[in-house]
């Protein structure tokens, strides 16, 4: 098991490919804190979670927005756990908008929770880490964060934004021991990619399905990834 006797956080852990994570996670061994503001679905991971992995994965609801929301999920964590060796920065949400509709409540909601949240929750348990001198902080950015897309202005800023970010830590803390890693997933039909693709069919005025197969032969394998390949992924470059 890589990741045994391990401690991780996992933002947006209720679904999606938070949920893959923490459940990849508890497999390899370690002991997952599932971070999410929808309480009631995070209730629910958690008991399904734990009921599988004995007793090893918590629950603390938290919006990753707000600054003071995220130093007390960090103190619950280091209170109840201890020890944090790994944060995955999943937590996310899409936005789909021509740029001259874009409205800057929008942008703003987009760049909170994608983007300032990475930095709020890196930054957060970044003292812990240095001073026990081990860390991995693994930020989900996407596809998104590699090429822009039309309709897709808000959310490419942001996880092109998140891609700079990790490699800026990673520069900064290497010397601590602390590996900082970005994962850029493709579509992948989780409730996020499912509402991103409505919404760009939508406003293309084509139908979800040929939107879809759009997506499809663009990928070199022709399918689209899994939330399991991306958690393996996430379990790689937070392992050893
Ligand atoms: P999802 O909508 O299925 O799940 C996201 C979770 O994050 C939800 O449980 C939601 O409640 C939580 N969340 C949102 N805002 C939050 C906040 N402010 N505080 C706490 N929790 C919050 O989405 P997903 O598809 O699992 O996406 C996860 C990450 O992967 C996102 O960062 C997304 O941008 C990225 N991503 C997704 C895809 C895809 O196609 N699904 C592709 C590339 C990257």
């Amino acid at each position: 098991m890589r990741l045994a006797g391990r401690v991780a956080i996992v933002t947006g852990a209720a679904k999606g490919l938070g949920k893959a994570i923490a459940f990849e996670f508890l497999r390899e061994g370690a002991t997952v804190v599932l971070v999410d503001r929808d309480s009631s679905s995070l209730d629910k991971t958690q008991k399904e979670l734990d009921k599988m992995y004995r007793n090893n994965a918590v629950a603390i609801v938290t919006d990753i927005t707000k600054k003071r929301q995220v130093r007390e999920m960090v103190q619950k964590t280091l209170k109840q756990l201890k020890k944090i060796d790994i944060l995955i920065n999943n937590a996310g949400i899409v936005a789909k908008n021509w740029v001259i509709d874009l409205t800057e409540e929008v942008w703003n909601k987009v760049m909170d929770t994608n983007i300032k949240s990475v930095y709020l929750c890196s930054q957060a348990v970044l003292p812990h880490m240095i001073q026990r001198h081990y860390g991995r902080i693994v930020n989900i950015s996407s596809i998104a964060g590699k090429q822009g897309e039309a309709a897709g202005g808000a959310y490419a800023a942001s996880k092109f934004g998140v891609i700079g970010f990790t490699q800026a830590l990673a520069l900064e803390v290497g010397k601590y021991n602390i590996l900082v890693n970005a994962v850029c997933p493709g579509l992948v039909l989780t409730d996020l990619g499912q509402s991103g693709v409505n919404d760009d069919a939508k406003l293309r005025g084509i139908s979800r399905e040929e939107h879809l197969n759009w997506f499809i032969d663009r990928t070199p394998l022709g399918y689209l990834g899994t939330p399991l390949q991306v958690a393996k992924m996430c379990a790689f470059v937070a392992s050893e």
